[in-house]
């Protein structure tokens, strides 16, 4: 399988270019060549595979000749060893036909854990056979930074570098990030948002100069391998319905950077028989307008309760004009440079009547979160963290009648100790692991967003390590 850009300049890469470079040379987001099309005979045959094995046969589908089946079988054994769920992923019903996925059983208790497990995994695998060093450097909202550093902690030839809006995160998100006490991890506060932080990385890839010197690398959702290794839970949360056989199910999604919802969507055109996505945001509603409206435009960050959502440049959303542009990346360049020059665009009738074939949307706020989280720990004695509780709000209102749909349960209450604690007025566990690392000292290095000084620090510590 060959990939390109969604911009058009940077073509035929394969799958270990892929998985090392965050972003294309041209600024666009790779893709595959084509998306493999499943029939549902092979769909149901793989109902009854392991996690692991279904993570092969995913995988497999787009890695080409990247890795031998050996290879691949031993990095997705050794990907989900650290997860407490025998299932990875398992699903409970929450109401009627509403269930929920619970992603949360990973190292640092957010779905990241799945795709940033199984990318550590291959980078150690590739970088032991090229015997070279690469730096990678991410942008987080809390929980991406939490899961790199878990994963590529003390991976030997990776460097990683972590930047989080500084006070806008958790307290558990941030010690998860700051108390690794690896040497080849270096966290920044970055005085700003997430999506100045975003942005930095993103200048940090234009830099050609930068980019080849150091072996740069991302991790961010704008990987496809994150893409793609999260898709494969959308098939697990399908197997695991009993009584759907002649239905098609939606899924509701907590949105910030549209990575996970647009996994779903990759489930879909591979054949999952799913009906919406349901793209569910906090106040920070840019994926919501833009469905509604057509009218993409980014609006400053407001800071809410679901802070992993507090985004306003959906990045892979890209990806998704790119597939219903039919590919064409012109058209895809002809926004995205409106995008950078006047703050917006506007996404024509049929591109628009297009995405409601696929995706619905809705916003929910703070209030209606906190409201959510009461209501489903009062009916049912279940927990759901701020994130989760929006999805689950969405799909309360969206979802009709007998339809199916799964939301995705997107981290554990316990990372946002603080919020669901305030919520429901009570103390609520907190899993030993996140206990002990509250006693852990913390190393970060608090910065104004400034792109020169994080490039600076990649140079020179480079340097010295080789
Ligand atoms: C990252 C994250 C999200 C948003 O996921 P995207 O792929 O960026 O849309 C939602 N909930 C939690 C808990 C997260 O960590």
């Amino acid at each position: 399988m060959l990939y390109h850009s969604t911009r058009g300049l940077d073509g035929s890469k394969n799958f270990s270019e892929v998985l090392h470079s965050g972003l294309a040379g041209d600024g666009g987001l790779f893709v595959p060549k084509f998306i493999p099309k499943l029939n549902m005979e092979t769909i149901n045959e793989w109902r009854h595979l392991s996690y692991e094995e279904l993570s092969f046969e995913i995988i497999s589908l787009f890695s080409g000749d990247c890795f031998s089946k050996s290879e691949l079988i031993e990095i997705v054994n050794n990907s989900y060893s650290g997860f407490q769920s025998e299932l990875k992923s398992p699903l409970i019903k929450l109401e009627n036909n509403h269930y929920f996925l619970e992603l949360f059983h990973g190292p640092t208790l957010a779905f990241k854990d799945f795709a940033m497990q199984v990318i550590a995994k291959m980078f150690a695998k590739t970088l032991q056979k090229k015997n070279s060093i690469i730096n990678i450097v991410t942008a987080t909202s809390g929980d991406t930074g939490s899961a790199a550093v878990e994963a590529f902690k003390n991976v030997s030839n990776v460097n990683l570098y972590v930047l989080y809006p500084h006070e806008r995160i958790s307290r558990i998100q941030r010690v998860q990030m700051t108390t690794s006490n690896a040497k080849n991890v270096k966290v920044f506060a970055v005085k700003g948002t997430f999506d100045d932080c975003q942005s930095i990385v993103k200048r940090l890839f234009s830099d050609k100069g930068l980019v080849n010197d150091v072996n740069l690398s991302g991790v961010n959702s704008i990987n496809w391998v994150r893409i793609l290794v999260q898709s494969i839970y959308y098939f697990s949360a399908f197997y695991q319905i009993k009584d759907h056989s002649d239905r098609r199910v939606s899924f509701s999604v907590p949105t910030g950077n549209f990575g996970d919802a647009y996994a779903g969507y990759l489930a879909k055109k591979m054949g999952l028989p799913i009906n919406k996505i349901i793209v569910a945001t906090n106040k920070n509603d840019i994926l919501d307008r833009v469905f509604k409206t057509g009218i993409y435009k980014s609006d400053s960050v407001s800071k809410t309760l679901s802070p992993s959502m507090d985004i306003q440049v959906a990045s892979n959303f890209e990806r998704l004009l790119f597939d219903l542009l039919n590919n064409d990346a012109n058209e895809v360049g002809k926004l995205m440079n409106k995008l950078a020059s006047k703050g917006s665009f506007e996404v024509d009738k049929i591109l628009k009547s297009q995405i409601s074939k696929d995706f619905s949307s809705g916003a929910v706020t703070d209030k209606d979160t906190v409201a959510t989280i009461n209501q489903f720990f009062n009916a049912r004695g279940i927990t759901l963290c701020p994130h989760s509780a929006i999805g689950v709000r969405v799909a309360q209102h969206l979802v009709k009648g007998e339809e199916t749909v799964i939301s995705l349960g997107t981290a554990h209450p316990a990372k946002f100790k603080e919020t669901v604690e305030t919520a429901l007025d009570m103390t609520i566990p907190v899993p030993l692991v996140l206990k002990d690392l509250i006693k852990k000292q913390e190393s970060v290095k608090v910065i104004c967003p400034d792109t020169d000084l994080v490039a600076e620090e990649i140079r020179s510590s480079y340097l010295r390590t080789n």
